[in-house]
């Protein structure tokens, strides 16, 4: 009798489920909206949404190395802060260069393709200079791709016998994207001078009093 009762509510609750699951469901057909104002050129879109992943890569590799330097065998605490502070702000530019392909009326189909997480092709590194190295040659990749999307927004090919220069975007990428590049890389070139002088003097003792230095910054 149990058993029955059971089934019995089991099949109401489906059948409630399913009234509300189709009254939550769109009915409506997608809205009819003009196209004529989006202008990026399809050069200009794939160089951007490649830029997406380029971020999100170097995101995937700073926690990498954050996790690296926080494991207790190496805890160098301060430089974990400094690369889980550097995976966040690389996953913050992936979203700033997602919201601006919105922006521009792109972006409308599936975006799954674009934020597929890459895994890092390393999990430890031997000493926080070559940790330190590897960011800055990260960094000044990703400054040539940025170089790399304004120059192909700037000069598209010819599309239907207009040229589009794409001004916004090399404006927006140039003082947006390019200044946080350049200054992020003078930041890591000073580390790894610093760092390496301590260690030449102090030999690993440099590396602990360097951490702690960097524990300390804001
Ligand atoms: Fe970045």
């Amino acid at each position: 009798m149990l058993i029955i009762i059971t089934a019995v509510l089991f099949s109401a609750a489906l059948a409630v489920n399913g009234e509300v699951h189709n009254k939550l469901t769109c009915q409506l057909s997608p809205a009819d909206v003009p196209k004529d104002w989006i202008t990026m050129t399809d050069p200009c879109v794939k160089k951007m949404s490649e830029q997406v992943m380029a971020e999100l890569n170097a995101a995937m590799v700073y926690l990498a190395m954050g996790a690296h330097f926080n494991r207790d065998n190496i805890n160098r605490p301060g430089f974990s802060k400094l690369f889980f502070h550097s995976a966040s702000e690389e996953r913050e530019h992936a979203m700033k260069l997602i919201e601006y392909l919105l922006m521009r009326g792109e972006l409308t189909e599936d975006v799954r393709a674009l934020i597929q997480n890459p895994v890092p092709n390393k999990s430890s590194w031997a000493d926080a200079v070559t940790a330190l190295r590897e960011a800055l040659e990260l960094e000044a990749s990703v400054t040539r791709s940025i170089r790399d999307i304004i120059k192909v927004c700037e000069e598209p090919p010819e599309e239907k016998g207009v040229v589009f220069n794409d001004y916004h975007l090399a404006d927006y990428l140039t003082g947006e994207f390019l200044e946080e590049q350049y200054s992020g890389q003078r930041v890591l070139a000073g580390h790894i001078s610093t760092l390496g002088k301590l260690m030449d003097t102090h030999g690993p003792i440099g590396e602990f009093l360097f951490d702690k230095r960097l524990l300390a910054m804001e």
